[in-house]
C-alpha cells in the first residue's frame, strides 16, 4: 500500500540535494527563485536554499524496478539528471543502496552523481516532483500489464495519465515505452497516438543528440538489453515491442 507516501506540495519542497549530493548549492537555484516568487516566508526560503540543486532533472524512469536501465544510462549522459520512481520500498532501498555503492567505486570521476531514485506512486502526483515542461525523456520500461479488463484502470498508460506525462515533458521530449505484452503495446499505442498532445515517432533510430551525445537509438538500445525485464525476455527468447511518443507544442488557441 502506498499510504504511508509522503508527496511534496510543489517540486521545490523536494530535497533533491539529499539526492544528488553532487549537485547541491546554497545559492539560488531555478527552484528556489520560483519558490522565492511564490512570496513564501523567509525560514522556508533558506531551506529551500539549502534543498535546491544546480540543474534540473530531465530524463525520469518510471517504475525503474531494480535500477538496470538507470545505472545504464548514467555514464551515457553524464551531464544529465536522471530520476527512477519505484513504488516498491525494498526495490527502492536496493537502488538507493546500488546507487552509494557505485559513486563509491567512481568516486574520483564523480560518477554516478546524476542518478537517484525515490519511492513514489507515479500515478498520483507526478506534477508535484516536476515542473511543466522540464522532463526530455521518459521511460516506461516492461509496465506492470494488467491483463484482466477490470484491472486495465490500474495500468500506468491512460489518457489521464498521458496528459500529466505532457506537462512534464517539454515539447519535443521523447516518451520510450517497451513491453513484451503485446496487447499493453496496443494499448500503449492507442492511448498516445489518440491524445493531442504526443506523436508516434516512426522513426525511432534516425535522431541523434548532437556531438558525442547519445541520440534515440542508443536509449531504445539501453532499454531493449540493460532493464531486467529485458534481460528476462531475451532469456526467454520472447518478443519486445518498442513505441516512442513526441511531445508536440500545445495546438495554439483560435
Ligand atoms: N522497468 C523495470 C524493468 O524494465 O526491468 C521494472 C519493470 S517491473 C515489471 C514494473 C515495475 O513498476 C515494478 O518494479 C513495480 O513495483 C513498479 N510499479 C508498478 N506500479 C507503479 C507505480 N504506480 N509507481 C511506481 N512504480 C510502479
Amino acid at each position: 500500500s502506498d499510504h504511508s507516501l509522503a508527496y511534496p506540495r510543489s517540486p521545490a519542497d523536494m530535497d533533491w540535494a539529499t539526492l544528488y549530493p553532487a549537485y547541491a548549492v546554497e545559492g539560488e537555484s531555478q527552484q528556489a527563485s520560483e519558490a522565492v516568487e511564490e512570496s513564501t516566508p523567509a525560514d522556508d526560503e533558506v531551506q529551500r536554499k539549502i534543498k535546491a540543486i544546480s540543474k534540473n532533472i530531465e530524463v525520469a524512469d518510471i517504475g525503474c524496478g531494480f535500477g538496470g536501465l538507470l545505472f545504464a544510462l548514467a555514464p551515457k549522459f553524464p551531464d544529465t539528471l536522471i530520476l527512477g520512481m519505484e513504488i516498491r520500498t525494498s526495490v527502492t532501498e536496493y537502488v538507493q543502496e546500488k546507487t552509494r555503492a557505485l559513486r563509491a567505486q567512481n568516486a574520483s570521476t564523480n560518477g554516478y552523481q546524476n542518478v537517484s531514485c525515490i519511492r513514489a506512486n507515479t500515478m498520483k502526483f507526478l506534477p508535484n516532483f516536476f515542473h511543466k515542461s522540464q522532463l526530455s525523456r521518459i521511460f516506461l520500461c516492461f509496465p506492470d500489464p494488467h491483463f484482466k479488463q477490470r484491472k486495465h484502470k490500474a495500468r500506468i498508460v491512460s489518457y489521464t495519465l498521458n496528459s500529466e506525462y505532457a506537462y512534464v515533458l517539454r515539447p519535443g521530449g521523447i516518451v520510450y515505452t517497451i513491453t513484451d505484452v503485446q496487447d499493453l503495446h496496443e494499448w500503449m499505442k492507442e492511448h498516445f497516438e489518440k491524445h493531442p498532445s504526443f506523436e508516434r515517432v516512426e522513426k525511432v533510430f534516425e535522431e541523434g543528440e548532437g556531438e558525442g551525445g547519445a541520440g534515440m537509438d542508443e536509449c531504445v538500445r539501453v532499454m531493449r538489453t540493460e532493464t531486467e525485464e529485458g534481460k528476462k525476455v531475451e532469456r526467454n527468447k520472447g518478443l519486445k515491442f518498442v513505441a516512442c511518443f513526441r511531445r508536440v507544442e500545445d495546438p495554439a488557441w483560435p
